[in-house]
């Protein structure tokens, strides 16, 4: 039997509003608390989780950006030439953004989404590693490049696996007792709020779903360690969608061209350009200001949302839309879909939420990439008591420890 084991399992987009009046997992983790979110889709969220780091800091925020001199997409071009109907389906786009990730040596999650193929060489993609993986960041390291540097063997869920299979592959390192830290990932849960919403009889069905799978694993890992710390988290909530806007069409009304005069991605919550003429900066803030579903978001408030970009990689120009609201077609799908991410961080359903079998989580844990800190702090403690055997006074020395290292969070 070992010592300690610190189980993390993210479930994204369990966020606050989901299980704020749901009894999900209180009784073997009580502790809840509402987290602030991170600015930006899971590609911001999830290696700001990992890493510790904000998306100004680690580099990694929204998928795809404006850099035609990196295109990797060139070859793609030729697809304009195919029929809409065929180019923009989704199992077509699926199936050509599996095929290419070998080709492109594309390492972490990929997907063209519904990025036009008459623009795809103007943009480079900027996930090209995962950041599940230790070097995984754009800059800087993460949770696994310090189990690795520590020598601390791990589990992290394979997302090529299926939820069932990563759990069967945990339970079965437990039994070995193998491991000193473990991150489990599970993403069903995103998927089916975007298609049901936040409302539907199926989400609470899939708590309990999940809070049977939690429980089995926590009888495993008892029969194998003294001690379990459980943390569970999420990335960001889920807020339904109520409203459409099709804001390309309001955008390519005006004399402008793309490519010549400006380039824009349109994400499902946001709107980001690059200028490539004054005139036409001019011409689109204008417009922007005669769309009430949402606003330009000022560089001051960016900076504030560790969002800004010195060299404004992501977008000279950021349009936000108030929650609620869904930009389609976009960029990332042609049709509505019934809830969505990607908000302000300020708004209701943009909270995650971290939940504990641990009482004295520090209150300086207060956002997402906090949990990095978590990570750390209990992989090297479980580490070195699964070394040498854990006393009552090595734990009290822990906590103490942790309290005074919060402060400097
Ligand atoms: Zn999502």
């Amino acid at each position: 039997m070992k010592a300690v084991l610190p189980l993390f399992v993210f479930i994204d987009a369990c966020g606050w509003e989901i299980i704020r009046n749901d009894p999900f997992a209180r009784s073997f983790a009580p502790y809840r608390r509402r987290l602030e979110s991170v600015f930006g889709y899971s590609s911001a969220c999830v290696p700001s989780i990992v890493s510790g780091a904000w998306p100004d800091q680690h580099r990694n925020w929204c998928y795809f950006v404006y850099d035609p001199n990196r295109s990797p997409f060139r070859m793609l071009r030729f697809f304009r030439w195919l029929p809409r109907s065929v180019t923009s389906r989704r199992r077509f786009r699926r199936w050509l953004s599996k095929f290419l990730q070998g080709p492109l040596k594309f390492r972490g999650y990929f997907d063209l989404y519904n990025i036009p193929f008459e623009q795809i060489s103007l943009f480079d993609f900027t996930e090209k590693k995962s950041p599940l993986k230790p070097g995984g960041m754009n800059r800087g390291g993460n949770i696994f490049d310090l189990l690795e540097i520590r020598n601390i063997p791990y589990h992290v869920s394979d997302p090529a696996c299926s939820e069932s299979e990563n759990l069967t592959s945990l339970i079965a390192e437990i039994r070995l007792e193998r491991i000193d830290f473990a991150f489990v990932y599970w993403p069903d849960l995103d998927g089916l709020l975007h298609r049901v919403g936040n409302q539907s009889l199926e989400i609470p069905a899939k708590l309990r779903l999940y809070e049977q799978r939690l429980e089995q694993l926590l009888v495993h890992a008892s029969e194998h360690y003294q001690t379990v710390r459980l943390y569970i988290f999420s990335d960001h909530g889920m807020a339904n969608c109520n409203e459409y806007l099709d804001l390309r069409a309001r955008i390519e009304s005006l004399p402008l061209k793309v490519g010549r005069d400006y380039v824009a991605v349109y994400d499902s919550t946001m709107a980001r350009f690059w200028f490539l003429r004054q005139a036409a900066r001019e011409l689109i803030i204008e417009r922007l200001g005669q769309v009430p579903q949402g606003r330009i978001v000022p560089e001051t408030e960016l900076a504030r949302l560790h969002a800004l970009f010195p060299d404004r990689y992501f977008g000279e120009l950021i349009f936000l839309v108030r929650e609620g609201v869904l930009i389609v077609p976009s960029h990332m799908g042609e049709r509505p879909i019934r809830a969505m991410h990607g908000y302000h961080p300020e708004e209701p359903h943009s909270y995650a939420a971290l939940l504990s079998n641990q009482c004295d989580v520090p209150t300086s844990v207060t956002a997402i990439p906090h949990i990095y800190n978590l990570m750390a702090a209990d992989a090297q403690f479980a580490h070195a008591s699964n070394v040498t055997p854990i006393s009552e006074g090595d734990l009290m020395g822990f906590k103490a420890a942790r309290a005074a290292q919060h402060a400097t969070f």
